[in-house]
C-alpha cells in the first residue's frame, strides 16, 4: 500500500491534533491533492528540481568496495550531491512551492540538528518566502554552524526555551504557531511523520529519489537484491523505497541508529528496541521509544538526524507487515563505514547515511556477484567534521580549535 487510507496506514498514522489544527490540515490535504494533479505545478517542481537542487543525482558503481567485499555489486545513490548536501531539500522545495500555490507567504519549520532548518531556509530564500525556524535552545547552542547557515539564507531562528529545549519542544512550538496563524502560514514538517497529510506529502516529494533509481536500474539492467537506507523519521528511506513497495522485490532494508548499546537511552531503535511501543505523539500514531507513562525516552546516536524517538507511520506499518526489514548499525560501525567509503570510493557519507553503508558492508559478501545492492547516501559528510574529527584525529582537532579561538580573540582580521 503506497497511499494512506484517509491518513491511515493500517492502524498507524491519523490526525491526532487539537481542534484548531484540523482546518489547516484539511485545507493542506485538499491543496496537495489538487497540486499533484496540476501539470503546471508538476512542471514547475520538475524544473526547480533540475536547476536548483541539481537532479537527477547520480547512481555510482562502487567498484573498489565491491571488489574488496567480494560479493554483490554495490551501488550508491549520491543524494548528498543535492544542493544543501542532503535529501531534505526535496521535501522543503516541494512544500514551499505548494505553500506559494496556496497563497501563503510565511513558512515555519521545526529543526533538531538543523539540517531540515537549513533546507527550509534555503528553499524559502530561493522562492522568496518569509522563514521562521523553531529550534530548541539546547540545539541552537550545539549546532551553531547550521544556525549560521539558516541566518545567512535569511531565516529567523527562534530558540525554544520550554521543556527539554530540544526537537520535540520545537515541534510543539511550531504547531502552536501554525494553529495561531493558519491563514498566512504553512508549516513545513521535516520528515515522513506527523499528522496526515504530512506522511503522504513528504513521501511524494521524496519519491523523486526512488523514481530516478528505478530508471537508473532499468538503464543499466541491474539485478537488484536489496535497497538500503538509514531511518530517522523516515523521509529518505520511504522516498527511496516508494516505487518498489507494492512489488515483491527487491528487499527493502531500513537501518536505525544502534547508538552505543541495547540499553534504554543508548540508541534510537524504534522498531525492535526494548522500550519500543505503539503510541501517539505529535499528531500521529506509530512506534515510539516510550516509558511506562507514555513519555518520550531519551535517545542516543552519533548521527543527529537519526536521534529521534519516533518513526513515520508508513514505515512502522510496512515493518510490521514484513515488507521492510529493519536492522540497526552501532555508532562505531557507522564511523568505520565513513572511512571505508571515503578511502575506497572517494565518497564522504553523512553519519546518518553511513548507517546504511555499514549494513551494505555486512550484506554484500553474503550475496552472489551477479546481484546488486543500492545504498541511499542521504547526505554528504562535510557537515560532520565536528563529530568525526574529534574521533579520527582528536589531538590535531583540539589544537586547531584552540588556535582558532586565539586567532579570533587576538587579531580580528576578518570583518563583516
Ligand atoms: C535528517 C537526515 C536523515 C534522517 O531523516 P529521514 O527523515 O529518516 O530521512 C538522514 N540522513 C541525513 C543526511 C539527514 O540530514
Amino acid at each position: 500500500m503506497i497511499h494512506s487510507d484517509k491518513g491511515f496506514f493500517d492502524t498507524f498514522g491519523g490526525k491526532y491534533v487539537a481542534e484548531v489544527l484540523r482546518r489547516p490540515l484539511d485545507e493542506l490535504e485538499t491543496a496537495f491533492h489538487e497540486a499533484m494533479k496540476d501539470p503546471e505545478f508538476l512542471q514547475e517542481l520538475k524544473t526547480i528540481q533540475r536547476d536548483y537542487i541539481g537532479r537527477e543525482t547520480p547512481l555510482l558503481f562502487a567498484q573498489t568496495a565491491t571488489k574488496l567485499l567480494g560479493g554483490a555489486q554495490i551501488y550508491i545513490k549520491l543524494e548528498g550531491l543535492a544542493n544543501t548536501g542532503a535529501h531534505k531539500i526535496n521535501n522543503a522545495i516541494g512544500q514551499c512551492l505548494l505553500a506559494k500555490r496556496m497563497g501563503k507567504k510565511r513558512i515555519i519549520a521545526e529543526t533538531g540538528a538543523g539540517q531540515h532548518g537549513v533546507a527550509t531556509a534555503a528553499a524559502c530564500a530561493k522562492l522568496g518566502l518569509d522563514c521562521t525556524v523553531y529550534m530548541g535552545e539546547v540545539d541552537v547552542r550545539r549546532q551553531q554552524p547550521n544556525v549560521a547557515s539558516m541566518e545567512l539564507y535569511g531565516a529567523k531562528v527562534h530558540a525554544v526555551t520550554s521543556g527539554s529545549r530540544t526537537l520535540k519542544d520545537a515541534v510543539n512550538e511550531a504547531m502552536r504557531d501554525w494553529a495561531a496563524n493558519p491563514d498566512t502560514t504553512h508549516y513545513v514538517l521535516g520528515s515522513a511523520l506527523g499528522p496526515a497529510p504530512f506522511p503522504d506529502m513528504v513521501r511524494e516529494f521524496q519519491s523523486v529519489i526512488g523514481r530516478e533509481v528505478e530508471e537508473q536500474i532499468a538503464a543499466r539492467k541491474l539485478d537488484v537484491a536489496a535497497l538500503i537506507a538509514c531511518v530517522g523519521g523516515g523521509s529518505n528511506s520511504i522516498g527511496f523505497f516508494a516505487p518498489f513497495i507494492d512489488k515483491p522485490s527487491p528487499r527493502l532494508i531500513g537501518v536505525e541508529a544502534g547508538g552505543i548499546g541495547d540499553g534504554i537511552g543508548q540508541n534510537a531503535v524504534r522498531m525492535s528496541g526494548k522500550a519500543s511501543r505503539d503510541g501517539i505523539m505529535h499528531g500521529y500514531k506509530s512506534r515510539f521509544l516510550l516509558d511506562e507513562d507514555g513519555q518520550a525516552l531519551p535517545t542516543r546516536s552519533i548521527s543527529a538526524g537519526l536521534d529521534y524517538c519516533g518513526i513515520g507511520p508508513q514505515l512502522a506499518t510496512l515493518g510490521k507487515q514484513g515488507r521492510i526489514e529493519f536492522t540497526y548499525a552501532r555508532d562505531e560501525e557507522a564511523l568505520k563505514a565513513v572511512k571505508f567509503f571515503a578511502r575506497n570510493e572517494g565518497v564522504l557519507f553523512a553519519m546518518e547515511s553511513a548507517h546504511a553503508g555499514a549494513e551494505a558492508i555486512k550484506l554484500a559478501p553474503t550475496l552472489p556477484k551477479d546481484k546488486a545492492i543500492i545504498i541511499n547516501m542521504s547526505g554528504r559528510g562535510d557537515k560532520d567534521v565536528f563529530i568525526t574529527c574529534p574521533v579520527f584525529r582528536r589531538e590535531e582537532w583540539l589544537n586547531f580549535l584552540h588556535a582558532e579561538i586565539e586567532r579570533l580573540e587576538n587579531n580580528r582580521e576578518i570583518h563583516d
